[in-house]
């Protein structure tokens, strides 16, 4: 007898393990780790992954397995361990690991039905759920809720009436096309075309056009080819000369578009010797990491493309990692303009059964070649020659629920097992990278210089207060509006960019630029509306709000923050001829709106180009001369010790957006601050400066990369609940922990309340803990009984980057 132990679809810590079930006969030869079955648990049926398969239980009176969902596994033996290795770094549930590395497709939906058990039960029925059921003999969950009759129906499951039974659903089916064979040797059918009466034209046609195929033809194009009825193809496969065959076919979303086929540039010399670093270690099998840190338009893509092509090569294979929001269609073209089908595409955009598609191109081996968003780390590949990530600083690459890994870890973990290098790409490398790139972890590799002629564009930043004094009480600076008009004029295009995240959060002077801070953290206050007060969500400093600007005196101190909606009505009054184009959360809601909008700006149909951050990347149109970004200080002043480091790159990743082809570009920085390190050394495209500077602050106030950071958030109805946790468990960790872990909290969270819960938190920045990990899992395990009730909710980052 043959036993799987298999992870069930229950995320929780007394079923974080593998259960026991015995393999029916018939799937003895077949069932594999990494495939997923059907199994009863209790009174359900739940979805599991096989992780292990074994001939003896310690288990008693094992169950057997109930149906065997996939033909190979989807998870190999990797990923398996992988699975292990995500649990232990991130604190997630075996069940969470697991699902996060396939499509959101193959996620199993339950949903709960309520079953009549036998027809004679019907009149014994309430009234009422007679009525429900309406003469049917099952009925949704749904419909029971809807009607608040679960506790009848709950008597009449426990008088044994009624049942619950969980379907499972996959979201997205594989999609299958009918298709006509022949159903014998060639010799045979023409025997056979001859044998038939003259009067059977079409048939005789039909069996010729498939001789002249020599292959399945979908029914669908047969028909249309020969002209011949359904009934006549019926009526061959009746006499078993054809056969029918259902032949699953992809969704392709590229299906309907042609990519013109680009060649290998020749490459400069510091492009070649980069390719030529990472190409070495391809060859060799030999794990690295290297940094490829070059300017925006440097040609780090073209190196990319061309490192791919040495993998392919070797018989490899090989994943590239881009952040959500640079996969535009300019970007795919790229790659599919070089690769064709020997790349698939992962991004958002694409619907869940797509994106199913795509991955099952990888799964089969039909292509060799992925690029994708974030999760595309997990692609299935067995034989990974190298991974790439783009933008390697992009907080994207985190994930912000459960399993909370950053695909640069797992990108690093998973090249390590394969012998193959992992390159990091950048234009302002994270602190964290650049720190380990110095200190030669991991090997620099420079393009230091834009591959067109025209150098970077110019940047001027304006000072807004400066505007105020002189009576501009407008959003636009006199510099942007005279230059836009200028565009204008020349039928050129502008950008102009607006954060908006940190919306009225922080409390600056008009006057001055002064932004109130933590005297502590060096982390900006946040303005409570309720009890007008100032507050630390770091280490919980609290002060009132005040009316005057404690450094130059003036009342123009105010909360701060615009709306693109607001920009875009001011333009229309200002510059009354330009065309808009607005980009945000708003107008990109719907499916493919985002590159629609995007084409039309392409296409010369708008002067005006506004957005929020999701225009910041990876766009490049030859005709945009100016770049105008709003307020740059938005998020300089967020409650998060990586705010200068991520205006920084910001930035400079907008600034990137002009000039990038024949016509020289220019960039208006409007700000209130722009003394600030990252504004004037984003201006003069100074990353080193500001990676001195920076590193310098993060070693005084105790951050990465000098410290690692966990933060913990405790959620709760109940303020007092929330923080009398929080509470405990600061206590219990300040016991566990040496006495140089330094314990921040609790505290309330910057987002103090969400969806009428009070959440709470506590920050441990440490070097070294050896008790760490253990100490979190006691805190999981503690208040995992609290936490199934529903009421309370705990969250434990390991490497935040959300400190909201
Ligand atoms: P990055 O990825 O660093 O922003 P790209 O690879 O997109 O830079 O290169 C910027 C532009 O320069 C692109 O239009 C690209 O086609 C072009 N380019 C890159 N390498 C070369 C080269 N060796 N010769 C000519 N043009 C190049
Ligand atoms: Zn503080
Ligand atoms: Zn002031």
């Amino acid at each position: 007898m043959k036993i799987a132990s298999v992870i069930v679809d229950v995320p929780s810590r007394q079923t974080d393990r593998p259960f026991d079930y015995i393999i029916p006969e018939q799937w003895e030869d077949i069932l594999k780790p990494g495939m997923r079955v059907t199994v009863p648990f209790g009174p359900r049926r739940l979805q599991g992954f096989v992780v292990g398969i074994k001939s003896q239980s310690e288990v008693e009176r094992l169950k057997p397995i109930e149906a065997v969902l996939d033909v190979t596994p989807v998870l190999n033996e990797e990923l398996l361990e992988l699975g292990k290795y995500l649990t232990e770094t991130t604190l997630c549930f075996a069940i969470s690991a697991y699902q996060a590395m396939l499509p959101a497709a193959m996620k199993a939906k339950y949903e709960k039905e309520i079953h009549l058990i036998r027809e004679e039960y019907r009149p014994l029925l309430p009234q009422e759920i007679q009525a429900l059921f309406a003469g049917r003999s099952a009925i949704a969950w749904k419909e029971v809720e809807q009607a608040k009759l679960w506790r009848t129906v709950q008597k009449a499951i426990q008088q044994g009436y009624l049942e619950v039974v969980y379907q499972i659903k996959e979201k997205a089916g594989k999609k299958v096309v009918k298709h006509i064979q022949l159903a014998m040797p060639p010799q045979q059918i023409r025997q056979a075309i001859e044998a038939m009466p003259a009067r059977a034209v079409k048939q005789k046609q039909v069996l010729t056009f498939l001789l002249s195929k020599n292959e399945a033809v979908p029914m669908q194009e047969l028909i249309e080819q020969t002209s011949a009825s359904y009934a006549s193809v019926k009526s061959l496969v009746e006499k078993g000369l054809v056969v029918e065959k259902e032949i699953e076919v992809y969704r392709d979303p590229y299906e309907h578009r042609t990519f013109a086929k680009t060649k290998p540039l020749p490459l400069t010399v510091e492009q070649e010797k980069a390719l030529s670093a990472i190409v070495k270690r391809v060859r060799a099998n030999e794990h690295r990491v290297f940094l490829l840190y070059g300017v925006t338009g440097s040609g780090k893509t073209e190196v990319y493309m061309q490192a791919m092509e040495e993998v392919l090569r070797q018989g490899k294979e090989a994943i590239v990692l881009v952040p959500e929001i640079s996969l535009t269609p300019q970007m795919v073209e790229r790659f599919k303009g070089r690769f064709g089908s020997q790349v698939a595409v992962l991004h958002s955009g694409l619907s869940v059964g797509e994106k199913y598609d795509e991955w099952r191109k990888i799964h089969r081996k039909e292509v060799r070649l992925v690029v994708g968003a974030r999760s595309a780390i997990f692609a299935p590949f067995e034989n990974l020659g190298m991974i790439i990530i783009d933008e390697e600083h992009e907080a994207s690459y985190k994930q912000e629920e459960n399993p909370r890994y950053h695909a640069r870890d797992v990108a690093i973990y998973r090249a390590r097992l394969h012998g193959c290098p992992v390159v990091l790409g950048s234009a302002t490398p994270s602190l964290e990278t650049f720190a380990r790139a110095k200190k030669g972890v991991y090997e620099l590799l420079t393009l230091p210089k834009r591959i067109s002629d025209n150098g970077m564009p110019d940047v001027h930043i304006v000072d807004m207060r400066e505007e105020l004094r002189s009576g501009n009480r407008s959003m636009f600076s006199r510099m942007l509006f005279e230059k836009l008009k200028e565009r204008l004029h020349k039928g050129e295009q502008s950008v102009l960019f607006l954060n908006r995240r940190g919306y009225s959060t922080f409390v600056m002077c008009r006057d001055c630029g002064h932004v109130i801070r933590c005297p502590h953290c060096d982390i900006s206050l946040t303005y409570h509306r309720a009890g007008q007060r100032l507050k630390c969500h770091y280490c919980g400093h609290e002060e009132p709000i005040m009316y005057r600007c404690p450094s130059c005196g003036s009342e123009h101190i105010r909360f701060f923050g615009t709306g693109t909606q607001k920009v875009e009505e001011e333009l229309t009054k200002l510059l009354p001829e330009a065309r808009v184009i607005r980009m945000d959360v708003d107008t990109t809601s719907r499916k493919g709106a985002h590159e629609q909008l995007l084409s039309k700006f392409g296409e010369g149909k708008a002067d005006i180009l506004l957005g929020t951050q999701m225009i910041a990347k990876g766009l490049d149109f030859p005709n945009v001369t100016l770049v105008g970004v709003l307020a740059a200080d938005t998020m300089l002043h967020l409650p998060d010790f990586r705010a200068s480091e991520k205006t920084f790159q910001l930035l400079t990743q907008v600034s990137g957006r002009a000039g990038r082809h024949e016509l020289p570009g220019e960039v208006v920085i409007q700000s209130y601050t722009p003394e600030h390190y990252s504004i004037a050394l984003a201006a003069k495209h100074d990353y080193d400066a500001f990676y001195q500077r920076e590193m310098m602050l993060r070693k005084m106030y105790g951050y990465p990369p000098f410290y690692y950071l966990t933060l913990i958030t405790v959620s709760h109805q109940e303020i007092t609940k929330a923080a009398a946790v929080t509470e405990k468990i600061a206590a219990y960790l300040r016991a566990q922990l040496s006495k140089e872990a330094i314990i921040l909290g609790p505290v309330a969270s910057p987002i103090a309340r969400l969806h009428d819960r009070y959440r709470y938190q506590c920050m441990i920045k440490y070097k070294r803990e050896a008790n760490m990990t253990s100490a979190l899992k006691t805190i999981i395990d503690r208040y995992q009984h609290d936490a199934a009730q529903g009421d309370l909710s705990i969250t434990i980052d390991t490497n935040p980057y959300m400190m909201m």
